[in-house]
């Protein structure tokens, strides 16, 4: 039987180191990808410092998966859409869902299905190839120059109060910013993303997937009486969402491709989560966005 390599974790705050896996014959309805790209998150790193309380070890990390069709088991397999898969096709890999529970059907949040059939990343490696840090990828149930007007430094604009002033400065009024959306992945910037909120506007946290600790919080001077929306998501819950997300990425017209700041092999995801956990720099330069290329650089 072929073997492929794949990244361990062995605990948290451990070693990652490459191990060798029998590589699995697709049973039906299954897919086995082989991996192009998998971005460190900041998921990943917390789960290195032992912060995402759902990872199994060791662990297979890596979940923001982007791969090519290798094999497909008998009867073979379609996308979210229907589509049936052939070899070589480029997909991305989202959780399994059952389609038929409460969650799936009546919520339409498939991303909470309670018979969740196979997930990603921070998996144990009882589960043959789980994460996406590794040449392949095994999937049960597959689904599938912008920039900003105005930068805040945060090297330069060291305090909370004068990032605060210099947000509400740039806004009409200097009343606050209609929406903010929350990335930090910390809980006190949680606070401050708050403040740059005009009255009556809405807080999105995207960024706290892990628990980073407690804040204070007056949910009356806060909250209540400025008449603010607070909202919480941990990534996609319909995949729906997905489907926009990739249409927009085929248009092309992002140059999203610049995200990605570095392309490493499975050798160096230490180095990459390192990175995410200290001062976000991998051989000297910025890391925006990391990606471990199992199978080699991808163009
Ligand atoms: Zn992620
Ligand atoms: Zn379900």
């Amino acid at each position: 039987m072929p073997r492929g390599r794949a990244v361990v974790l062995d605990r948290p705050l451990g070693t990652f180191s490459i191990e060798e896996f029998p590589v699995p014959d697709p049973a039906p309805g299954t897919v086995l990808l082989s991996m192009e790209l998998c971005g460190c998150c900041a998921t990943d790193a917390h789960t290195y410092l032992g912060q995402w309380k759902n990872a199994r070890f060791p662990a297979l990390l890596g979940h923001e998966n982007v791969g090519s069709v290798h094999a497909l088991g008998a009867g073979g397999q379609r996308d979210y859409l229907g589509r049936e898969l052939q070899p070589g096709d480029r997909v991305f890999a989202r959780w399994g869902w059952c389609g038929q529970c409460y969650e799936c059907r009546s919520l339409q949040q498939p991303r909470r299905c309670r018979n969740r059939t196979i997930s990603y990343g921070g998996m144990s490696v009882d589960g043959p190839f789980s994460g996406g840090l590794a040449e392949y990828l095994y999937l049960s149930a597959p689904a599938t120059t912008f920039g900003a007007d105005v930068v805040v430094d945060i090297d330069r604009v060291r305090k909370p109060e004068e990032r605060t002033r210099a947000v509400l400065a740039e806004t009409p009024g200097g009343l606050g910013a209609d929406l903010v959306f929350g990335c930090v992945g910390l809980a006190p910037a949680w606070l401050e993303g708050i403040s740059y909120v005009r009255d009556g506007g809405r807080f999105m946290e995207l960024g706290l997937a892990s628990d980073t600790g407690d804040v204070s919080f007056n949910p009356s001077t806060q909250l209540v009486a400025r008449n603010i929306t607070l909202m919480g998501t941990l990534g996609l819950e319909s995949y729906q969402d997905a489907v926009v997300a990739g249409r927009i990425m085929e248009q092309r017209q992002l140059p999203l491709e610049r995200l990605v700041s570095h392309q490493l092999p499975l050798e160096r995801v230490g180095d990459a989560i390192q990175a995410l956990n200290s001062n976000f720099t991998v051989d000297g330069r910025t890391a925006i966005k990391i990606a471990i290329a199992p199978n080699g650089t991808v163009g």
